[in-house]
């Protein structure tokens, strides 16, 4: 059972112990009030009355003690049936002079602590009903009058003292029922979070993973908010965009919305669909979010305590347009100062802004806000925003072990794979080639006399060369494909679905480019140029076993090397082709 049903059903067992005390008191008061008024007028409609509520109240009792399915449908016929046995009770004991009509201000109360808000001002408007129905009757002489004090009804004759009597117990009541909803919600909502953020912790502390993190969270918002309708979208660095995976939804950073501008400041943004601006929004909202007349954008962001916008502020001395203005998206200004330095536009500044290891933003949450009725609260997005917070340290941690991963994975000189990351792909792309029937081409770069360019020029410089192919090389790939450095100034190219014909192809467009471009002191190598020479091998052609492959183009960039370099040279060709 969770904590709110454990709380509702106690809430129930003192309503019961309460209707107990409640009978007993009645019955003892009426017999003393005989007594002392000397008045003559029958007990047999108290004690139906009081039975009646006996009967239904160790009912309830009973059914409490065992497994109760639904609480608050228990909730709701037990206050129902207390309302029925109250306008007997009024009836009985006059009308509107009846002293039973505060009970149903006590109900009202009880309602508000039990049920929903809506069950609350149902219960309102029967309070106001039921007796109105019941002195009306008696008024027009439907109903015969039954009064326990008096034979004739004192009010029933004067309409404006009625009127007043009735307006304030009427009022009393609409009061009573919003202030105890308004009171009880709030308590509801302040407990609900402290417990989502305790549940969140608990659940973050195995997350190392920003997905997980992601996902975690995202469970915690729509329990917290009520909202199913909740979309992550994240931060891509090198589009300089939010994209949308699912839906192929780009969102640029450089067009200005309620998306963007919530990444980039980190703060919530809460926005009515009729009024979207942007035909990004308007895409995102139509085709993720099914068309919610109501949302609401949240950033979830690491925990680093400086945010982005605080790092780009412009000394006042510079006349940067963005200095001192309410929107801190300086970088929106082309050619403001930034760091001090004249950015050249808003794409180069946002890059900046983005590479910096103290960008915090990682995606935004879209959440539908809608309400069904008026009656409904509205989302708090504070505390949805406070739940954010709460995980940002764990996003934080997800992020350096992201960075750790990458760094694990990559060549620190050359930015490209390291050798065994690649060599791990390649085995990877063995078993996908082998088990779909298909081929990949596989390349090894060997720079031309790279040691004289060494010896020649420094090896800071040479460092400087190799950081260049690396680039060269990777900008003739396609995205599927692959680059690693093997070992010194060799580098290893995975070509994916490629044929030897297409492998070949590839490589004499990067050996290509090497050859035009034009590296700085190149002119003292051997041939007057920078120059280097490509081996490629397939699978299956070459070999099944990555030791074979890498072999098979090893052995081919030998060859291209002994025939005069600057060449691509496929394994196993017929010696007249080469
Ligand atoms: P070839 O055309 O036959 O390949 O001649 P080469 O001089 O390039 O011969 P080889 O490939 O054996 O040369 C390897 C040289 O690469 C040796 C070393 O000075 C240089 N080297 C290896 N790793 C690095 C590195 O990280 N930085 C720099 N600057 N040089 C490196
Ligand atoms: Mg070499
Ligand atoms: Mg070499």
């Amino acid at each position: 059972m969770t904590y709110e049903q454990s709380e509702i059903k106690e809430r129930l067992r003192w309503l019961i112990k309460l209707r107990w005390a409640g009978c007993v008191g009645v019955l003892v008061v009426t017999h003393i009030v005989r007594e002392i008024a000397a008045l003559d007028f029958p007990l047999i409609p108290v004690y139906i009355i009081l039975g009646i509520v006996a009967l239904y109240n160790l009912y309830f009792q009973i059914k409490l003690k065992t497994r109760v399915e639904d609480l608050q449908k228990n909730a709701a016929e037990q206050i129902s049936l207390d309302f029925l046995v109250l306008a007997a009770a009024i009836y009985f004991s006059g009308g509107c002079d009846s002293p039973f009509l505060y009970y149903y201000v006590f109900h009202i109360v009880i309602s508000g602590i039990l049920l929903p808000r809506i069950w609350t001002y149902r219960f309102a408007v029967l309070a106001i009903v039921l007796p109105t129905i019941i002195v009306g009757l008696k008024h027009f002489g439907i109903l015969p009058h039954f009064t326990v004090f008096r034979n004739e009804p004192l009010l029933f004759s004067d309409l404006s003292v009625m009127a007043a009597y009735g307006g304030v117990f009427a009022s009393t009541l609409l009061l009573t029922a919003y202030f105890i909803t308004y009171l009880s919600d709030k308590l509801y909502k302040k407990q609900e979070e402290i417990r989502r953020l305790y549940i969140l912790s608990e659940k973050l502390r195995s997350s190392i993973v920003i997905s997980d993190v992601i996902e975690t969270v995202k469970e915690e918002l729509q329990a917290l908010s009520g909202s199913e309708n909740i979309k992550y979208i994240p931060l891509n660095k090198s589009k300089l965009a939010l994209i949308a995976d699912s839906h192929e939804l780009t969102i640029p950073l450089a067009d200005r919305n309620a998306f963007t501008d919530t990444l980039l400041s980190c703060e919530a943004h809460a926005l009515e669909t009729t009024v979207v601006t942007s035909e990004y929004e308007d895409k995102v909202i139509k085709q993720l979010m099914g068309s919610p007349k109501e949302i609401a954008v949240l950033p979830v962001r690491a925990a680093f305590t400086t945010k982005c916008y605080e790092m780009f502020h412009c000394p006042d001395d510079t006349g940067c347009a963005a200095y001192g203005s309410e929107d801190r998206r300086c970088w929106y200004i082309s050619g403001t100062h930034c760091h001090g330095r004249i950015m050249r536009n808003v794409t180069e500044k946002l890059k900046e802004c983005i590479d910096c290891d103290m960008f915090a933003p990682v995606g935004i949450f879209v959440m539908d806000t809608t309400r069904k009725s008026k009656l409904e609260p509205k989302t708090d997005i504070e505390a949805c925003m406070r739940l954010l917070d709460a995980a940002s340290l764990a996003v934080s941690n997800a992020k350096l072990y992201e960075k750790t991963l990458e760094l694990s994975e990559i060549d620190g000189l050359t930015q490209v794979k390291n050798r065994r990351i690649l060599l791990k792909q390649l085995g990877a792309e063995i078993q996908r080639a082998h088990r779909y029937k298909k081929t990949f081409g596989l390349l090894m770069l060997d720079i031309d006399y790279f040691k004289h360019y060494n010896d020649t020029n420094g090896h800071f410089q040479g460092d400087i060369l190799l950081k260049m192919i690396a680039d060269m090389i990777s900008d003739n790939l396609r995205d599927t494909d692959s680059v690693g450095r093997y070992g010194g100034e060799e580098f290893i190219i995975l070509l994916p679905e490629s044929d030897k014909e297409e492998a070949i192809s590839i490589a004499e467009r990067i050996r290509r480019s090497v050859d035009n471009y034009k590296f700085p002191r190149a002119e003292t190598q051997p041939e007057g140029k920078l120059t280097v020479s490509i081996g490629v091998s397939s699978y299956p052609d070459d070999g099944d076993k990555w030791e074979n492959i890498i072999r098979s183009a090893d052995d081919a960039l030998y060859v291209a090397k002994n025939t005069g370099r600057n060449r691509v040279i496929a394994a196993n060709m017929p010696e007249a082709l080469i």
